[in-house]
């Protein structure tokens, strides 16, 4: 019997040390924000684009079966207009892109582009049709031109040049000693998160997908750079499919739809003077909550030039 017992304790010891082996490994996962693998169906297809409607059908999910994010949440942004989310942070927004995007799959409900489930189609050809403005633009250790031109690797240097206009960067590139040849990323030159940002919108215009997702990393932006990048956000979304999450609400009084998120569920939804007009509402208040901090911030500025 003694015999037996030291290996059952040394395979019990083996035994803990690869549970807790694991469980390192989840939680390395967990800080990476690195999703559980998603596999293409045996049988999928390529996404067929045809407008590209977007529909979210009584989704919900959760990243952990204890904590529901997304409890019922259906919308639709038709071909070529744009839905704006917005909500307090920690409410279910970028959630909402990630499913999208298929980086997670729903747990009830669908998540459909022109009527086929992102769960039936390639990852390849949803990820091709989608382009995506995220909040926080990592940039490659290469060339500014490489990293515009990762939008599409066969872009001229004219269509590269032409981007970079229209996401209004060319100037500051075209003011580099190197210009697009500088080098950035993290042993390069470092660029500012409104600079990153328009370096990825101009891969964005260069991509042209149908589908576009803008995560608005505004709210680290002052508000001068940020109405200069909505000015370019708007030349992009122009004719696309469009799904905003907006964290400052002067970006979205123009969508068609604007979905207020609270708590994984929609507590508002309707045209900016819709939901201006919903007496105590979320929208209401958020909206007067912000205008105060640009009008507290304008004569910040003001009072800063006059010194
Ligand atoms: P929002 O964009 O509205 O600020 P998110 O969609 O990013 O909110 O997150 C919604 C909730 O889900 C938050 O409480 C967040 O902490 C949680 N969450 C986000 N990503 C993960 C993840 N990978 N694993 C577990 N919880 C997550
Ligand atoms: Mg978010």
């Amino acid at each position: 019997l003694m015999q037996l017992a030291v290996p059952l304790n040394f395979i019990g010891f083996i035994y803990r040390e690869i549970r807790q082996g694991l469980t390192d490994i989840e939680q390395m996962f967990d800080l990476l924000d690195v999703p559980a693998e998603i596999a293409d169906r045996p049988d999928a297809r390529p996404l067929d684009v045809a407008d590209g409607t977007i529909r979210f059908d009584d989704v919900r999910f959760a990243y952990d079966p204890e904590r529901p994010i997304l409890k019922g949440i259906s919308f639709e942004v038709p071909a070529g207009k744009s839905v704006a989310i917005v909500g307090p942070s920690g409410a279910g927004k970028s959630t909402i892109s990630r499913l999208l995007f298929r980086f997670y799959d729903v747990q009830d409900g669908a998540v459909t582009i022109d009527g086929q489930d992102v769960r039936d189609v390639t990852q390849t050809s949803l990820r091709a049709a989608i382009g995506m403005v995220p909040q926080d633009t990592v940039l490659f250790n290469d060339t500014i031109a490489y990293n515009i031109r990762y939008g599409r690797p066969d872009a001229s240097d004219e269509d590269v040049h032409q981007a970079a206009e229209m996401a209004q960067i060319a100037d500051f590139i075209d003011g580099l000693p190197q210009g697009y040849e500088t080098m950035v990323g993290e042993r390069g030159l470092k660029l500012s998160g409104g600079e990153k940002q328009r370096v990825a919108i101009a891969r964005t215009i260069l991509k042209a997908p149908p589908i576009l997702i803008l995560d608005e990393a505004t709210s680290a932006l002052d508000t001068a750079t940020e109405q200069e990048i909505q000015a370019s956000l708007d030349l992009v979304s122009r004719g696309r499919t469009t799904l905003v999450i907006a964290h400052r609400l002067s970006t979205v009084i123009g969508a068609d739809e604007i979905i207020v998120l609270r708590d994984g569920q929609i507590a508002e939804r309707g045209k900016h003077a819709d939901l201006l007009a919903i007496p105590d509402g979320l929208y209401a208040q958020m909206w007067t909550r912000q205008s105060e901090a640009i009008e507290a911030e304008t004569r910040w500025r003001k009072a800063r030039e006059e010194d």
